[in-house]
């Protein structure tokens, strides 16, 4: 395809620090013979760049969100209280099931809550198990058997059902001691919240698809094993890997109950997101250092993703993304996703209170502190809201078209401008470049580019981190994808 390097068009309009170049040229193909070989270039002046924090709202998931209850999820957490300790090495055994004790109790309960759920949307959710057994380690005494209890929504689009994307939570709980399997151990924040926001994100999401499509599909898990070494997201990802699955995106949610104590913020959840990918092999790593990319993981990209979701929905909260894998001396599920090379995410309470974890319950009389991961310090509209902001990530995406693959920046010659170019995504009916300055954590400027998968900005490639994302008929945007220099 030709192209015209003189582009006379120019803005005069200012949009902050980089006015004087934020003017985009479009290189149209047209005339396009039968052959397909035919190709004459022109260029046509785009619109001004809209900021990239622009809301971009779909009302129907909106009122989609809107329906999620934090009556429901008090529910579903004082529910997994009363199994008492549902630790990996808890009874599973058919007595302590009756009696509601253990955690093959609450698997149960968990399998039945999905059905039930399944039932309501006649039968759109598919309910699954994923068991093995644990060999014996520093966690685990003796063989274990583990499972993961996990609800599909069938994406409605056959070309697009492959693409999934998932959200998570670890419903095993611990007490003081790893190896205690009988003594409370009630982890209502850690991790019944995150349990109760996969299972009402099921909840609501199969009642929304009805009226909502979701050309990709959904994945609602609930994992055990995380407190005896992430057993159960380890295997569940490496299954996934090993089948070739197409995960987009996990959100891993691990103790966002909003403790209720001093100095938590209840209009904020942490967005944990890894900066160098887990699998970056030793070329890749020397890739990244060359092009500046240390903060454009796809992981990071999801949490980038979350934060214009978190602007664009009314989720009771906003997301503050941390640029960090996870917080000192802890680890969590989205970690095992990592490994396997997905782009996984996990939202944390804007303070814990290390007091309600991991705790027995007790209270120690001599300093008054109450020990213990109890539902009374839960703050259950604040899971709510978490929980809307993980609906709502994970149906925007759903809804989106695939991100554009084969992304390619022009790096032939020594040029001011920029040239990108990309396949077109199924699905998409235009496609946008975002970009922003290196120094800035989230991307500032959008460009919408229709009728062609070659832009070229008048913008420097050396001073700006660029991405492309897809967009469809109702506005809704794929995770952006981080141009490969092409020489
Ligand atoms: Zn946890």
């Amino acid at each position: 395809m030709a192209y015209q390097e003189n582009s006379t068009m120019a803005y005069s309009a200012g949009f902050g620090h980089v006015s004087a170049t934020m003017v985009a040229v479009l290189t149209a193909a047209l005339a396009l013979g039968a052959s397909g070989t035919l190709c004459r270039a022109q260029e046509v002046a785009l619109e001004p760049p809209r900021l990239a924090a622009d809301r971009h709202t779909d009302a129907h998931i909106a009122e989609a969100i809107r329906q999620v209850s934090a009556d429901h999820i008090r529910q579903t957490i004082e529910k997994l209280v009363s199994f008492q300790n549902r630790s990996t090495i808890s009874a599973q055994d058919d007595e302590s099931i009756k009696a509601g004790k253990g955690i093959g109790a609450a698997r149960e309960w968990i399998k039945a809550e999905f059905e039930r759920h399944s039932k309501d949307c006649g039968g759109c959710l598919e309910v699954k198990t994923d068991t093995f057994t644990e060999q014996p380690g520093e966690r685990i005494p003796k063989p274990t058997e583990i499972t993961n209890v996990y609800a599909v929504l069938r994406g409605s689009d056959p070309k697009q059902a492959d693409r999934i994307v998932l959200v998570t939570g670890h419903y095993d709980s611990r007490n003081s001691d790893t190896l205690n399997g009988t003594d409370p151990a009630p982890g209502a924040n850690d991790d019944g919240s995150g349990t109760a926001v996969s299972l009402e994100c099921a909840r609501v999401l199969s009642k929304a698809a009805g009226k909502l499509e979701f050309p990709a599909t959904i994945i609602f898990l609930t994992v055990a094993g995380e407190e005896q070494g992430l057993n159960g997201s380890k295997h569940f990802a490496q299954m996934a890997k090993q089948q070739g699955w197409k995960i987009e995106a996990v959100l891993n949610n691990d103790i966002v109950g909003g403790n209720l104590g001093p100095g938590q913020d209840a209009s904020l959840v942490r967005v944990f997101s890894e900066g160098l990918p887990a699998v970056a092999s030793d070329a890749e790593i020397k890739r990244i250092r060359m092009l500046g990319g240390e903060s454009d993981s796809p992981s990071r990209e999801l949490a980038r993703y979350i934060a214009d979701v978190g602007r664009s929905y009314d989720a009771g909260l906003k997301p503050l993304l941390i640029f960090r894998l996870d917080r000192f001396l802890r680890g969590g599920d989205h970690y095992a996703f990592n490994q396997q090379g997905f782009a996984a995410v996990r939202f944390t309470e804007f303070r814990e209170d290390f007091n309600h974890q991991h705790q027995t319950p007790r209270k120690d009389d001599v300093n008054g502190i109450e020990y213990g991961d109890l539902p009374k310090f839960v703050d259950f509209d604040y899971v709510a809201h978490v929980a809307r902001l993980n609906a709502a990530t994970l149906a925007s995406l759903a809804s989106a078209p695939a991100p554009p693959a084969n992304v390619k920046m022009q790096t032939k010659s020594l040029d001011n401008d920029t040239t990108l170019t990309w396949d077109p995504s199924f699905g998409s009916i235009a496609h946008e470049v975002v970009w922003r300055s290196t120094n800035a954590a989230d991307w500032e400027y959008a460009q919408t580019i229709t009728g062609t998968t070659r832009a070229t900005l008048k913008v420097s490639k050396d001073n700006v981190i660029f991405a492309v994302r897809a967009v469809d008929a109702a506005g809704h945007r794929s995770l952006p994808v981080v141009p490969e220099p092409e020489r």
